[in-house]
């Protein structure tokens, strides 16, 4: 297991700085049991000029706000708040590349009642590669996302990550890296811990919100896609389909950009490198790191960048 946290690690608890080794949990709780809770996933990154950067802090802790909502959890802090807070306990573990987990946890409360408070707790932990440099060996997995008419699969909530779990661990048994989940009608849907891009004939397609975690990566990636010229759809694709494109690629807070191999024992026949998703990956390590967005830098892959308007015109 990895190590998170050592006898000096500071976390900040319900408004106060503690270590580690010493905060307390309720084992009676809501959250423990039943698995009513609300987390984020942030990272931070050293700068290109040294400075400490928390990525999308704000569209972070707006999501941790609308997670609790969601969940019917009192949620009685601000953004600003918790994001000085998250600067704080990343100076006081003396981290700039971190890991940031927030967790909205609930108190005491056996019944299924609503709780009149929160707690809340922001660990950090020093962070590399999530899932590695080498691409990805995927399986289209025979776990599905939870259907929205059972659950609020926008929201970030701890329960939901029973089913990630079980994906990503079958997956792992089968000899695969990753799962790919496909939403209760079958469709294309989403990693277990990040949202995923196919590109084919230049363009690039992305499951539609609906049946997904609305990704803070997935996001930022039609961002970039906007300033590179790159065009996106959006809409609801087939494990047919998928097999069928030229390459894909898994983007996530922790994974960032990470392309694959091949979806089953179907391989992708366009080299990575020569993919979009290489340019995006690059672009993403770029803007996190506030390197500023120069085409130039983002190797021989931009070559192959088909302008909005090459595309418009052979279609
Ligand atoms: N889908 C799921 C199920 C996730 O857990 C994550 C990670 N938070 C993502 C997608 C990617 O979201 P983000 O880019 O905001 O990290």
């Amino acid at each position: 297991m990895a190590s998170y946290y050592n006898e000096n690690t500071i976390v900040y608890h319900n408004g106060k700085y503690v270590k580690a080794t010493e905060a307390k949990v309720d084992l009676y709780g809501q959250t423990m049991h039943y698995g009513l809770g609300v987390f984020e996933g942030i990272r931070s990154y050293k700068t290109v000029d040294g400075h400490t950067r928390i990525f999308k802090a704000v569209e972070h802790y707006d999501r941790l706000k609308n997670s609790a909502e969601a969940m019917n959890m009192p949620y009685d802090w601000h953004a600003v708040d918790l994001i000085d807070a998250t600067y704080e306990v990343l100076r006081q573990n003396n981290l700039q590349d971190a890991y940031i987990r927030p967790l909205v946890y609930g108190p005491a409360n056996m019944s299924f009642n609503l709780n009149t408070e929160s707690n809340i707790v922001i660990e950090v932990w020093e962070m590399g590669k999530f899932l590695g440099d080498k691409l990805l060996r995927v399986l289209s997995s025979p776990f599905q996302r939870p259907n929205p008419a059972g659950f609020k699969i926008e929201a970030k909530a701890c329960g939901h990550y029973v089913n990630s779990i079980l994906a990503s661990q079958d997956a792992k048994a089968k000899g695969y890296d990753e799962a790919l989940l496909t939403d209760m009608n079958g469709f294309i849907a989403e990693g277990p811990g990040a949202n995923m891009f196919f590109e084919k004939d230049g363009v690039l397609y992305t499951p539609s919100l609906g049946n997904i975690l609305p990704g803070i990566t997935r996001a930022t990636v039609i961002e970039l896609c906007a300033e590179l010229n790159i065009n996106v759809a959006e809409g609801q694709f087939t494990i047919e389909q998928l097999k069928q494109a030229d390459a894909a690629f898994f983007c996530g807070t922790a994974a960032e950009v990470i392309g694959w191999e091949s979806l089953d024992e179907t391989k992708f026949p366009l080299d990575w490198n020569k993919s979009l998703g290489r340019v995006l990956q690059q672009a993403y390590k770029d803007r996190v790191t506030e390197q500023p967005l120069a085409p130039e830098r983002l190797n021989g892959a931009n070559k192959g960048l088909k302008s909005k308007e090459a595309i418009a015109e052979r279609s």
